[in-house]
């Protein structure tokens, strides 16, 4: 009997994720592939759901809209900060990228999107965020999840 997806499930799939002019933005082929726990947000709603159902082997394309994806790009993410919050950082240049720790302890990407003077703007939008997302997934492995990682709703 061969498992389908649906919440409890993990789940490993190779994918390619290209924009709309059909560059790719990502790709499972040098990351190896994805893992996660179906049913527990670990991935983009627009995609559990098209995944909700599919079996091993199964293969299809999807294109996700910016709510089902990583939502609307929100100006209150972007801000503008004084230069010497970069500490120990020679040259601040566009485009940089910085790992930083919010207010809830959890890490999340920060862009550096202009600079001007001392005035440094700086984004945490997800870098997907704004994007029609187009994926091309192949479903390869599916396995029921352990208690421990349904407690933890993430794959160990
Ligand atoms: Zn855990």
């Amino acid at each position: 009997m061969s498992l389908t997806i649906a919440d409890g499930m993990v789940v490993s799939t190779h994918y390619t994720l290209t924009d709309e002019d059909a560059n790719v933005l990502d790709s499972t082929d040098e990351s190896g592939p994805m893992v996660y726990l179906h049913g527990a947000d670990n991935i983009i709603p627009g995609l559990e759901d098209a995944l909700t159902g599919k079996t091993v082997g199964d293969r299809f394309k999807v294109r996700i809209d910016v709510e089902d994806g990583y939502g609307e790009v929100l100006t209150e993410l972007m801000q503008v900060v004084d230069i010497a919050a970069f500490e120990g950082v020679d040259t601040v240049e566009p485009g940089m990228r910085f790992e930083s720790e919010n207010e809830d302890g959890e890490f999340e990407l920060i862009v550096v999107k202009h600079v001007e003077g001392n005035k440094v703007t700086i984004d945490s939008n997800h870098p997907l965020a704004g994007m029609v997302l187009n994926f091309d997934i192949e479903v390869i492995d599916i396995r029921e999840a352990s208690s421990e990682e349904i407690e933890h709703e993430h794959v160990h």
